[in-house]
C-alpha cells in the first residue's frame, strides 16, 4: 500500500543554518506516529514540510504517493487532503465556532451553507463542544478552542491530520479533554503525525515514536521501545527530563 507520508533525505536551512539534517520517516495509512524532542530540534519544520507550509531544501516528500517537492505537483489539491492543528488554535476571533467551522468547507470546498453547517455540528458534536456552536472563541476554554479548531480541520475531510504541540498552551487541566478528542480520532483510524511533550499519549496511542533531536532522527520504533528502553545516552536524557 501507498504510504500516507514519506519523506527522504528530507533537509531544511533557514539562511546557514541546517535545521533538519537528513530526515527519513514513512507514516502507513492508519498510523499514528509521535515526534518528541527538545525544543529547537527541527519539529515544527518537519511538520510544515509535510505540507509545504516550509520549502524543503534537499529531499523529497511524498503524500499519498504524491512528490510534493515535485516543483509540478498541485500543492493545493494535496493540502487539501492534510488537517493541521496549531498550538495556537489560531480561530477567527469575530466569528462563532459554528462560522469558524463553516468557512473553509464554503471557500474551499465550496459547499452549501446547508452542507457546511451539517457538517460543523456534526464535528463540533465529535469534539465534545456542540453546546457552544454559538459562542465566540473569547468566551470559550482554551481546551475547547482546540477542539473546535481540530473540528475545523476535520470538516475539510482530510486523509490524514498533523498536531504540532496541540495541548502545549493548555492549562494543565484542559489537556485530557484534547487528548481523549485525538485518541478517539486515531481509534477510528485517522492517520496521524503529532509532534508532543505528551508521553503517556505516545506510549498508549502511537504505533511509532521518533525521538528527533538537532535536526536529526535519533531513533524510531514502537513507544515501549523508543520510550520504554531508549538506545540512546541522547534519548535517555530526554525523557529523564520530560517523564
Ligand atoms: P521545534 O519545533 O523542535 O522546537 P523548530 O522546527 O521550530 O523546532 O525550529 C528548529 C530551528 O529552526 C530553531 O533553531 C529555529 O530557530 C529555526 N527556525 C524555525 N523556523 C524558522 C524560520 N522561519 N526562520 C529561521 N529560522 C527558523
Ligand atoms: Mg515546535
Amino acid at each position: 500500500m501507498t504510504p500516507a507520508i514519506e519523506i527522504k533525505g528530507l533537509h531544511k536551512y533557514f539562511g546557514a543554518n541546517e535545521v533538519l539534517k537528513g530526515i527519513d520517516i514513512t507514516v502507513e495509512a492508519g498510523q499514528v506516529v509521535c515526534v518528541v524532542g527538545p525544543s529547537g530540534s527541527g519539529k515544527s519544520t518537519l511538520l510544515r514540510c509535510v505540507n509545504l507550509l516550509e520549502e524543503p531544501t534537499e529531499g523529497t516528500v511524498h503524500v499519498e504517493g504524491i512528490e510534493v517537492t515535485d516543483p509540478d505537483a498541485d500543492i493545493d489539491s494535496v493540502r487539501r487532503r492534510i488537517g493541521m492543528v496549531f498550538q495556537q488554535f489560531n480561530l477567527f476571533p469575530h466569528m462563532t465556532a459554528l462560522q469558524n467551522v463553516m468557512i473553509s468547507q464554503r471557500r474551499v470546498l465550496k459547499r452549501s451553507s446547508k452542507e457546511a453547517e451539517i457538517v460543523a455540528r456534526d464535528n463540533l458534536n465529535k469534539v465534545g463542544v456542540s453546546d457552544k456552536c454559538d459562542a465566540y472563541p473569547s468566551q470559550l476554554s482554551g481546551g475547547q478552542q482546540q477542539r473546535v479548531a481540530i473540528a475545523r480541520a476535520l470538516a475539510m475531510d482530510p486523509d490524514l491530520m498533523l498536531f504540532d504541540e496541540p495541548t502545549s498552551a493548555l492549562d494543565p487541566e484542559l489537556v485530557g479533554d484534547v487528548l481523549a478528542v485525538m485518541r478517539k480520532l486515531a481509534e477510528e483510524g485517522m492517520t496521524m503525525l503529532v509532534v508532543t511533550h505528551e508521553m503517556g499519549f505516545a506510549r498508549e496511542v502511537a504505533d511509532r515514536v521518533v525521538f528527533m533531536d538537532g535536526g536529526v532522527i535519533v531513533e524510531d520504533g514502537p513507544p515501549a521501545q523508543v520510550i520504554g528502553d531508549p538506545q540512546h545516552e541522547r534519548t535517555r536524557s530526554f525523557l529523564k527530563r520530560v517523564l
